[in-house]
């Protein structure tokens, strides 16, 4: 396994891939790797011939600057991590590299972006399509494998692909979790003891919820997620929402059709963390 920090070198190595005749799978990462990570790296090396993995913090994506200077790093357990997988290339370029020039480009995700994530970080999704669109126009992978648990990033993507007639195929991954349920997250390392054992409230409470739906409407099942979430003391709910899984809509009655998913936003400490589930409605 290469690491480069350069996109010529990257694209010397991929050319002599491509002209091998192999695919190339790739995972854009912001590091501090986890089993997460890693599943999409395995996933992608099952369905490709050559795994590009990106180690890169994007700063356009960062609306509040505290968070990125608490993001973790540390390219060397990440190297060490990805390793003995299927990772055969790791692209950790510097952001010069990345935005030689400020990047001012503006995209419009129309309703996908003005909830949930996109209402409570202005800004986020933009630096997201900023940077994996930069990231896909150097690397030209044939697939890209994103994670569910970032579920309304993956909506977006899929959007940019389409909007900008990209030629790439995207593969979403399930979420991996903690064996007490937690979604992995590189930012669960910053939590303190404490804060860890109440972040599985979250997703505890979800699984409670996604069996209620016989039993509560739409509206009182948020609001009972809510409050049990808050029940806990270090955590703080930014919201919980119960969407169309396609149009990122809010559900407001249970039969309506399409699938639908619970996705949530919760403070703990100074820490955010985000999490979702499908629920079933299954008829009475
Ligand atoms: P990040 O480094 O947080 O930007 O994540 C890089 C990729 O890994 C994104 O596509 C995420 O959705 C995915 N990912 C992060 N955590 C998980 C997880 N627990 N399970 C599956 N995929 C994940």
């Amino acid at each position: 396994m290469q690491v480069v920090k350069h996109i010529n070198e990257l694209q010397l190595i991929l050319n002599k891939m491509r002209m091998q005749g192999l695919t190339i799978g790739f995972v854009p990462t912001m590091g501090a790797l986890h089993i997460g990570h890693l599943s999409l790296v395995e996933k992608a090396g099952q369905e490709t011939g050559f795994v590009v993995v990106s180690i890169f913090v994007n700063p356009t994506q960062f609306n509040d600057q505290s968070d990125l200077s608490r993001y973790p790093r540390n390219l060397q357990k990440d190297v060490e991590l990805l390793a003995p997988g299927h990772c055969q290339l790791v692209f950790a370029p510097e952001p010069e590299e990345i935005y030689p020039e400020p990047d001012t480009r503006q995209f419009n995700f129309g309703s996908l972006e003005q909830v949930m994530e996109g209402k409570f970080r202005p800004g986020h999704f933009n630096g997201v399509a900023q940077v994996v669109s930069r990231l896909f126009d150097i690397v030209q992978p044939d697939k890209a494998y994103f994670g569910m648990k970032d579920f309304q990033q993956l909506a977006i993507i899929n959007e940019m692909v389409r909007r900008l007639e990209i030629p790439v195929e995207i593969v979403s991954c399930p979420i991996i979790r903690e064996s007490d349920g937690l979604a992995m997250s590189s930012r669960n390392m910053l939590l303190n003891p404490d804060q860890r054992k109440a972040a599985v409230h979250i997703s505890t409470t979800l699984f409670e919820a996604a069996n209620k739906t016989n039993g509560l409407n739409v509206e009182d099942l948020c609001q009972w997620v809510v409050k049990r979430i808050n029940e806990n003391e270090f955590l703080n709910t930014e919201y919980f929402e119960i969407v169309n899984s396609e149009t990122l809509l809010p559900v407001k009655n249970w039969n309506e059709s399409g699938e639908k998913v619970g996705c949530v936003a919760v403070h703990c400490g100074k820490i955010r963390l985000i999490d979702n589930m499908k629920f079933e409605v299954r008829s009475a």
